[in-house]
């Protein structure tokens, strides 16, 4: 991919936040990344009637998201990577099997169709939510393995730059066009560019089955994401050229066979994309292993059994966290009861700034554990909730019962 043109219709970029930039601390990968990065301090919500409005992610200063280049930031891991001793890279060669019990991985080069057998010690498997490793796995019995696929998908579309490389949006924001059962975002390149993805059902009404002719694109377009369309040269072909993505959560247990193989990334645990989460997530498994090799090395089967009872309640917490973030992202970051109890989030932190912390700034600004972040996170709901049940501004928040609910129900650990 050093020397080959980015692949079209690929996500071009992605959300990167505290628990991907602390791994790339980890291997001095930061500040390179960094340098490369848009931060993003919220979200530009465009409404039908093309009126804006902005929510910020955080309430400190350095609590932004970046907009990465998924294929630089793949450049710049893999020649990091290779000046490790022993590190070789092998490109155009697929996985398709693994003999789990004579310990044989099985590789075909896609360019001569030759396949061959290589003798394993420790596999890895980090091929991605359609793993074949994973496959692999099936066969040695007692694996728990669910996939669930949505019954949306999505489309990438481009915003190019403006007139001498100039962004045609604000550059420093996640635009979103919420329209309840279906959402249009977009996040800038450093070329001035904007990835858009349109998050859409596959049937139905408004659907990609029914969206079937260019007059239909473009009066759907014109109706939903009237201030999109001037900014999408040929929208609709575009529309039709680019592939359809599917969207689907895999969940699946043990991630490792004894001591020679282990899942992790997207082949141990798929997630939606809502919470910008994939990719960190994968990172801080790798973070994790780093600590079960430090702790436990050179016994892999202690290591590969560690890390997954560490890890799984984890991957399963922001499994289900970013399945109920499409909700709020389509649907309730125009509602007006959702806004009141975000208002309402940021000034409780404020007051509690150990105790309460909104659920996108754990997910995103912290490294709490996922786990602990969504059980905190339900209470915080729940403690909201109350508090605004009965008002409409955060004025009238009753602070001697929010104090009283804090204490009760988040007593710092
Ligand atoms: C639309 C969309 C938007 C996203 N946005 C974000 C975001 O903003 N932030 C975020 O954190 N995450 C995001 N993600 C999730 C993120 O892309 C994934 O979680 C992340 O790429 C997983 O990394 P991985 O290395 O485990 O797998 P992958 O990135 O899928 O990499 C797998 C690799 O294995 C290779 N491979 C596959 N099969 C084989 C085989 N049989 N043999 C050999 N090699 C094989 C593939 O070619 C690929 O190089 C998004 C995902 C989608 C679909």
């Amino acid at each position: 991919m050093r020397t080959a043109p980015a692949g079209a219709g690929r996500s071009i970029n992605m959300a990167m936040s505290t628990r991907g930039i602390h791994a790339l601390k980890q291997v001095g990968l930061d500040e390179e990344i960094m340098a490369m990065a848009i931060p993003l301090a919220g979200r530009t919500i465009h409404l039908v009637e093309g009126d804006l409005s902005f929510q910020p992610y955080g309430q400190k200063e350095e609590e932004v998201i970046y907009s990465v280049s998924r294929a630089e930031l793949n450049k710049a891991l893999i020649t990091a990577a290779e000046k490790y001793e022993g590190v070789r890279f092998h490109f155009n060669e697929r996985c398709t099997g693994v003999a789990l019990r004579t310990g044989v991985v099985y590789v075909r080069d896609e360019r001569t169709d030759h396949t061959r057998s290589i003798p394993l010690q420790q596999l890895i498997g980090t091929d991605g939510s359609a793993s074949a490793v994973r496959t692999a796995l099936l066969s040695a019995g007692r694996f728990d393995i669910s996939q669930q696929y949505l019954d949306h998908g999505y489309k990438e579309l481009t915003i190019p730059p403006g007139p001498g490389g100039t962004f045609m949006l604000a550059p420093n924001t996640l635009h979103i066009w919420p329209r309840g059962l279906y959402m249009l975002i977009a996040l800038p390149n450093p070329d001035g560019s904007f990835t858009c993805t349109l998050f859409f059902p596959h049937e139905g009404e408004y659907s990609f089955s029914s969206l079937s002719t260019p007059e239909k694109v473009l009066d759907f377009f014109s109706h939903q994401f009237s201030d999109a369309v001037p900014l999408i040269p040929n929208l609709a072909e575009a529309f039709f050229a680019n592939p359809t993505g599917n969207l689907v959560t895999v969940k699946c247990f043990p991630w490792h066979y004894q001591n020679s193989i282990l899942l992790m990334g997207d082949a141990a645990h798929a997630i939606v994309p809502f919470f910008g989460q994939g990719m960190n997530c994968g990172f801080e498994d790798c973070t994790l292993l780093d600590e079960c090799i430090e702790q436990y090395g050179p016994d892999w089967e202690r290591i590969f059994e560690v890390f997954g009872k560490l890890r799984k309640e984890n991957v399963d917490a922001i499994a289900d966290m970013a399945l109920t973030n499409y909700i709020e992202m389509r649907d309730r970051v125009t509602d007006p009861a959702f806004l009141l109890q975000a208002q309402a989030g940021l000034l409780l932190e404020q007051r509690y700034p150990d105790l309460f912390i909104p659920k996108y700034s754990m997910v995103s600004f912290h490294r709490l554990p996922y786990a602990e972040a969504l059980r905190r996170a339900d209470i915080q709901e729940s403690i909201l909730q109350q508090l605004c049940a009965s008002i409409t501004s955060v004025e009238e928040i009753d602070w001697p019962s929010a104090d009283r609910l804090i204490k009760e129900r988040l007593i710092k650990d």
